[in-house]
């Protein structure tokens, strides 16, 4: 569903993807883990096309993509919950759901998905009229996921979701990712928790320095020692 081949991406001199190559098929969880800085986020950024790559190859379903707007890529079928969340604070629940649906022109399908995304994330619902900047990290995170879930994405991109949230949180949002893969949605995970992460997934990717240095199933890579030394701290 997803290919990077070779991609290379810039912050001005700074070279942060070198040649970056991996793949999520469809309904697949796919996960890249990696510390701080090792370029996970300018990967997910390039695939949406917020950062443009330099060299290198972005399929989508066997279409490029590389350096299309983003607004194209999200009609695609491709839509990114960003890190930290990115909510609009001053809008409403329910008006940052529509705003996930904006690109849409099957009004009358959204309400269904309304329903549908508040079936997921109850608490939602609950709090619909509320101002988003009101809710606690982990609802901001729920509603983050919620609004993405409004543009019908084929591919999720998550980028740490985990960030800063209490472990029983993180849980509960690990569990409605997995429903939402169930549910026919691929996903590609980026998170700096492997524990979780390579849990949930199929398969995992490590990133360092703007490099994948190690692909394998994520139950292998759990079980790897330079895995277990250098991510799940053992
Ligand atoms: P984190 O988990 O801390 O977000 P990451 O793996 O997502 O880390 P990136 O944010 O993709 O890493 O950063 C990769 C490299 O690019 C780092 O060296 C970072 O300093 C640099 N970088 C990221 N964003 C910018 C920017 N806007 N301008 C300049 N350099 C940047």
């Amino acid at each position: 569903m997803l290919r990077l081949h070779n991609v290379h991406t810039f912050y001005g001199h700074i070279h942060a993807l070198k040649g970056v190559s991996l793949e999520v098929n469809q309904g697949e969880i796919v996960c890249l883990i990696g510390g701080n800085g090792a370029g996970k986020s300018t990967t997910l950024m390039s695939i949406c096309g917020i950062n443009k790559i330099r060299q290198g190859i972005i399929e989508f379903n066997g279409e490029p993509i590389m350096n299309k707007p983003p607004d194209q890529i999200v009609a695609m079928g491709i839509s990114q919950v960003p890190e930290g969340r990115r909510i609009f604070p001053r809008l409403t629940v329910l008006e940052n759901l529509e705003m996930g649906a904006f690109l849409r022109r099957d009004k009358a399908k959204i309400r269904e998905d309304l329903d549908h995304v508040f079936s997921l994330f109850p608490i939602l619902r609950e709090r619909q009229k509320q101002a988003g900047g009101t809710l606690s990290g982990g609802e901001q995170q729920m509603l983050a996921i919620a609004r993405a879930l409004m543009a019908r994405p084929k591919l999720l991109l998550l980028d740490e979701p985990s960030l800063g949230l209490a472990p029983m949180i993180v849980e509960q949002i690990f569990k409605i990712i997995k429903e939402i893969n169930e549910e026919g949605t691929t996903i590609f995970l980026v998170e700096q928790n492997a524990h979780m992460a390579l849990n949930l997934a199929q398969k995992g990717y490590v990133m360092e320095t703007g490099q994948i240095v190690m692909q394998d199933d994520a139950k292998a890579l759990l079980r790897d020692k330079r895995v277990r030394e250098a991510y799940l701290g053992e």
